[in-house]
């Protein structure tokens, strides 16, 4: 145990040992955050579903009508209706033959990637892809190709310099999880198509938030597996992979995350599928329009125009102290630190919802100067 407690040690003299703030919710633009009510920017709920009363009554009504667990994977006993009406649901929403549902949008990269390749093969991965995507990549035991961040001139390099492989994939965020920067789709695909390689984009922050229908950034490019989560702009859990249906087949016949873990309980699944509804309405259309109003509104003062703003401070104790500042002054943008960003680039992660009021944006705009951090 001393040898634990070292290692516990170590992380903490490096600024890098983690812990879970108590939130207090429900899910909104105010948070109470290690008891004290804040302004929240650290949260992945976008147009604000997380706490949705549609939400709530779909699952609410599920649980009613059929029960809570699923009960056994869905190649066993776990294949029921609602799980089969939401992939339906999906593919039609997407334009894509077939989608597949998993459990987390983690399981879904790390059985896409692992169900397409193996050791035979060659995946090629930008530099700053989630973490989820490098697992992926590792379990595959595919040769893996790091290609610079967004930088389609340095992945036709490598494309053309990669030995004979059976199979090759191409496999990106579209909207960078920690960056808040976009993949250059439309020259990755092409590179896709001359190097005859598959193209898988993970669309965890475009979903729901970007694109005609919050379709995401894929629609019509030709991309051959749109991965996605239900977790964030979506308000709920789970996740799918959507594409072509042999590939989508391959996928439920050899992805181990999806084969091996129990299907998503109903009411969670129902709960999707209303918010997926959700948004083509009115009141959809406008949260996403919402949104982007808010996003512009933080661009005319300086900021990158995204619903993800990284701010840049380099250390992680540095990181951290600001953001403690910060939630003194009752703003919480949490520090993101390695590994979940390369060491020396540690920063604030403000996320902008579609729920935020302008006040609410100044008054972070306004911390941000007083502390001296932009
Ligand atoms: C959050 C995230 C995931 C994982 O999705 P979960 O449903 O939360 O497991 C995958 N990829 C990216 C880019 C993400 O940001």
């Amino acid at each position: 145990m001393d040898k634990v407690r070292a290692e516990l040690q170590q992380l903490a003299d490096a600024g890098l040992r983690r812990r879970m703030r108590p939130i207090d919710g429900p899910q909104g633009p105010e948070l109470v955050v290690d008891g004290r009510r804040a302004i929240n920017f650290s949260s992945n709920n976008y147009l604000g579903l997380a706490g949705h009363p549609i939400l709530q009554r779909a699952a609410a009504r599920a649980a009613d009508e059929h029960g809570f667990g699923a009960g056994a994977s869905r190649l066993i006993a776990g294949n029921l209706a609602p799980h089969r009406a939401l992939e339906q649901r999906i593919a039609r929403w997407k334009g894509t033959e077939a989608a597949l549902l998993f459990s987390t949008g983690y399981q879904a990269n790390v059985g896409m990637i692992s169900g397409l390749l193996g050791p035979e093969d060659v995946v090629f991965s930008d530099e700053l892809n989630h973490a989820s995507l490098i697992d992926g990549c590792r379990l595959s035991r595919a040769r893996t190709v790091v290609y610079r961040h967004a930088d389609a001139d340095d992945l036709a390099q490598k494309l053309a310099a990669a030995p004979p492989a059976r199979r090759r994939l191409i496999v990106t965020d579209s909207v960078f999880s920690m960056d808040g920067d976009r993949a250059p789709l439309v020259e990755l695909v092409a590179l896709a198509r001359r190097f005859e390689a598959l193209i898988a984009v993970d669309e965890a922050h475009a979903v729901g938030v970007l694109g005609e229908d919050g379709v995401g950034l894929c629609a019509g490019l030709g991309v051959d597996l749109q991965m996605g989560t239900l977790g964030k702009a979506l308000g709920g859990f789970g996740a799918y992979v959507a594409g072509a249906a042999p590939l989508v087949e391959l996928l439920l016949q050899r992805a181990r995350s999806f084969i091996f873990t129990t299907a998503l309980p109903v009411p969670v699944v129902a709960a999707a599928h209303a918010a997926i509804d959700w948004l083509i309405t009115d009141e959809g259309r406008a949260a996403r329009r919402q949104l982007a109003a808010n996003v512009d509104w933080m661009a005319a003062r300086g900021y990158p125009r995204s619903h993800i703003l990284p701010i840049q401070i380099g250390g992680a104790r540095a990181t951290m102290e600001l953001s403690e500042a910060l939630l003194q002054r009752g703003l919480f943008a949490q520090g993101i630190r390695p590994p979940t960003v390369p060491p020396g680039t540690s920063r604030l992660r403000v996320a902008l919802m579609a729920t935020h009021t302008e006040a609410q944006l100044a008054s972070l705009v306004d911390a941000l100067a007083d502390l001296r951090i932009r």
